[in-house]
């Protein structure tokens, strides 16, 4: 071997031989080996326990600035393999001073995200099986899973038998990234229902009108841009629900201007205040004017798994397409968003393309899921709902919703007992919006003392022009005593504010 080439590597795990040219080369690679990944595994499942627990310990903001990690870590990637150590060391130096700790029962901002320790053991399975299920043949399993699950969850939220695998219909259900790709598919799959029925005339696509409460959420706004239509939001009654007289009315007149409107998104808890549409009503009006009516419950969606908040569903048997977000509020980790259509055929159409190479002989038997999103490419995510599913079961899950509802419960009652604040809206579910009694510019100066003291972290708002506060019950540890530790804070920079 007097022209071999010896690559040198210092953490030599194991090395291969090859030739070409008549050169051969040694190639040394850097590998973790089984029993390595075994120990440092078991060492990270271990930090990842012991960080939960004693999340309540760290500031729930961070103290960093913007460019913070360029300080921390070479400019570059490392020739040589490091030492597992050497990474792990550097969770706690480079990463945690950069976190937001979304799941310290302190943070009270946006909306909750789903965590669990069921979720997260089906995460590592699922990177350790690494399947890319975007047909049936490419894993069986990764697919089969995924309709049982919808079937499941569509039995938990008692949602119309057409939404189910198990109907023998055209309809099912399919795990989306997020709420927003949910809408953008359901929007692309109503433009290409409604440009069938007339005649497949693409030049009447800039005639296509879309419509929602001017209180859903931005992703609403942004599936019109990107479905290149029209995107109305209309305005809400004094609940803050888009109602069905505001809706045909402005059909009428877009169909008077030569307009085609085509979908509709139905709101079940807005992102401002958690509002809901009235569904009965706009469902109706849908089903005379042969629209799609999409429904985004995207965080309030969890609890209707509670029979005494399901009648917030009632008239999603209007709808051609139904999501929410398990990631958010039904303990199974981020990106789970799951989609419900009641005639497949019109989303499966709409992204049709069939090369040789993504072809199989069972094809038209089962459903090849490529064709229901966007992207080619999924992770094998029904597997995080069946853990979770079996592991809290139903009355777990239930149990988890109620409780939060009930801590969100506790929080109202502190407040209404305080005279210097007020309620904005009623409270549902687990969202308390409220103010201080003054100006916005009040308001405005009290949230930043509450969030530059990193004690707690909320957002705020603005609805009908004036700003407020928005408290949501989070992170699936929170207690009693979490709440009355946010009151305290709150209190303390409330009068900070109040004399300053
Ligand atoms: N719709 C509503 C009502 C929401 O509250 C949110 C996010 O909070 C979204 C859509 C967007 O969710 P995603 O991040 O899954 O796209």
């Amino acid at each position: 071997m007097d022209e071999t080439i010896v690559q040198m590597v210092c953490n030599v795990k194991y090395t291969d031989c090859c030739s070409s040219n008549g050169m051969s080369y040694i190639m040394i690679i850097s590998d973790m080996d089984a029993n390595e990944f075994r120990s440092a595994a078991k060492q990270l499942v271990d930090y990842i326990a012991d960080y939960i627990e004693n999340i309540r310990d760290r500031d729930v903001l961070p103290s960093v600035k913007p460019g913070y990690i360029k300080q921390l870590i070479p400019e570059t990637a490392p020739e040589d393999g490091e030492q597992w150590s050497a990474i792990f060391a550097d969770i706690e130096k480079v990463i945690m001073p950069g976190m937001t700790h979304w799941h310290s029962p302190h943070f009270h901002a946006y909306f909750p995200t789903a965590n669990s320790y069921p979720s997260i053991c089906a995460d590592m399975m699922s990177s350790a099986l690494a399947v890319i299920g975007f047909t049936w043949i490419s894993s069986p399993a990764c697919t089969e899973l995924e309709m049982q699950m919808m079937d499941w969850l569509a039995k938990m939220l008692d949602l119309p038998e057409h939404f189910m695998f198990s109907n023998g219909g055209k309809g099912g259900g399919v795990i989306q990234g997020t709420a927003s790709e949910a809408t953008l598919v359901t929007l692309l799959g109503a433009r290409n229902k409604t440009l069938a029925e007339n005649g497949n005339n693409k030049e009447l696509l800039t005639k296509l009108v879309a419509y929602a409460s001017e209180q859903s959420h931005s992703s609403v706004e942004r599936a019109g841009l990107l479905g290149a239509v029209q995107m109305r939001l209309l305005p809400t009654d004094e609940n803050l629900s888009l109602r069905g007289s505001v809706l045909s009315e402005q059909i009428k007149r877009d169909r008077a201007n030569g307009l085609i409107p085509f979908f509709v998104v139905g709101t079940l808890g807005t992102t401002n205040t958690c509002a809901f549409d009235n569904i009965p009503e706009l469902g109706k009006v849908c089903e005379e004017e042969n629209l799609w009516l999409h429904i985004d419950a995207a965080f309030a969606g969890s609890a209707f798994i509670c029979p005494e908040f399901r009648h917030h569903l009632n008239g999603v048997e209007y709808a051609s397409s139904f999501n929410m977000n398990p990631h958010k509020w039904l303990l199974i980790n981020f990106d789970c968003s799951t989609l419900w259509i009641k005639n497949s055929e019109y989303i499966v159409d709409a992204f049709n393309v069939n090369p040789v190479y993504l072809r199989h002989d069972n094809q038209g038997q089962i459903p090849d899921y490529r064709h229901w999103q966007i992207p080619l490419g999924r992770r094998f995510r029904s597997l995080k709902m069946w853990f979770v599913f079996r592991s809290y079961g139903i009355k777990g899950l239930q149990n988890h919703i109620r409780k939060q509802v009930v801590l969100a419960k506790h929080f109202e009652s502190l407040l209404l007992k305080d005279d210097r604040f007020e309620l904005s809206t009623p409270v549902d579910l687990s969202l308390v919006c409220f103010r201080l009694k003054g100006t916005d510019a009040l308001n405005e100066k009290f949230v930043k003392l509450i969030n530059d003291a990193k004690c707690i972290h909320l957002t705020p708002t603005r609805v009908g022009g004036r700003f407020i506060v928005r408290f949501a019950v989070c992170a699936r540890t929170t207690e009693d005593r979490d709440i009355d530790f946010a009151w305290n804070e709150i209190q303390r920079q409330a009068l900070i504010a109040l004399t300053q």
